[in-house]
């Protein structure tokens, strides 16, 4: 059994829940590699080998090892019946279309990890907010972006069925870190040569809700809005 854990979800998120509901502690209990952000939306986070990395919006990376540090949104798993990735010529959209076709993953959770030199390289970081929270897409319509060319890293990250949008982002959620870890961020476009890696499909989805956090226990999700604000500000490739 291959599981793919969730913490908290895109919704909660969306309705402004930005305090941090679990620690990296607990988190990497769960998976030793993953994404998600941290208290008060403060940048994305990519966990690789049980190494938790932070890029900020000022373009800096941070390596984290207090592991006391909290987050309000995460998906991690353990590596496990990994599928060999080479793909050649690649870009988002071969990953969002015909890598989805080819291995059949819309009805399924996976997860991707792919290495190499990137020619090309879109990526936006969340900036820090302070309460009373915003929502996530009055955050997302002014975050920083970043172009980078020639870099060399590791992208990974998650796709979800299109029914599971709002419980987590539909499609590819992907974050990228630099071989150097000097650079990384949320993935909106890519393009490279060659990548290699591998795929894992999920046969379970373990989604944990912070029931002792009383904001998400009060919170109201906007369903009519929910879907377009994730599209805007998850959304990879717009
Ligand atoms: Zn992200």
């Amino acid at each position: 059994m291959t599981t793919l854990y969730e913490h908290s979800t895109l919704a909660s998120l969306m309705a402004g829940n930005f305090d941090g509901t679990i620690t990296l502690k607990e988190l990497l209990t769960h998976g030793s590699y993953g994404l998600g952000t941290f208290t008060g939306l403060d940048g994305e986070v990519i966990i690789l080998n049980n190494e938790v990395y932070q890029a900020t919006s000022s373009g800096k990376v941070n390596h984290i090892t207090d592991m006391s540090t909290k987050l309000p949104f995460a998906s991690v798993h353990f590596p496990d019946n990994l599928q060999e990735l080479n793909s050649e010529n690649v870009d988002f959209n071969y990953v969002n279309k015909k890598l989805v076709e080819e291995k059949k993953l819309q009805n399924v959770f996976a997860a991707i990890q792919l290495k190499g030199a990137f020619s090309f390289l879109h990526t936006r970081i969340a900036p820090k907010q302070e309460k009373p929270y915003p929502s996530l897409l009055e955050v997302a319509q002014k975050q920083p972006e970043f172009n980078y060319e020639n870099i060399s890293g590791t992208i990974i990250g998650y796709y979800a069925p299109a029914i599971f949008g709002s419980v987590t982002a539909s499609g590819w959620h992907l974050h990228f870190i630099s071989d150097d870890r000097q650079i990384a961020g949320h993935v909106l476009d890519f393009k490279a040569e060659k990548l290699s890696g591998n795929l894992e499909i999920f046969d379970n989805l373990m989604q944990h809700f912070p029931v002792n956090d009383l904001d998400f226990r009060d919170s109201h999700v906007d369903l009519a809005s929910v879907k377009e604000g994730i599209e805007k500000s998850e959304g990879a490739n717009h």
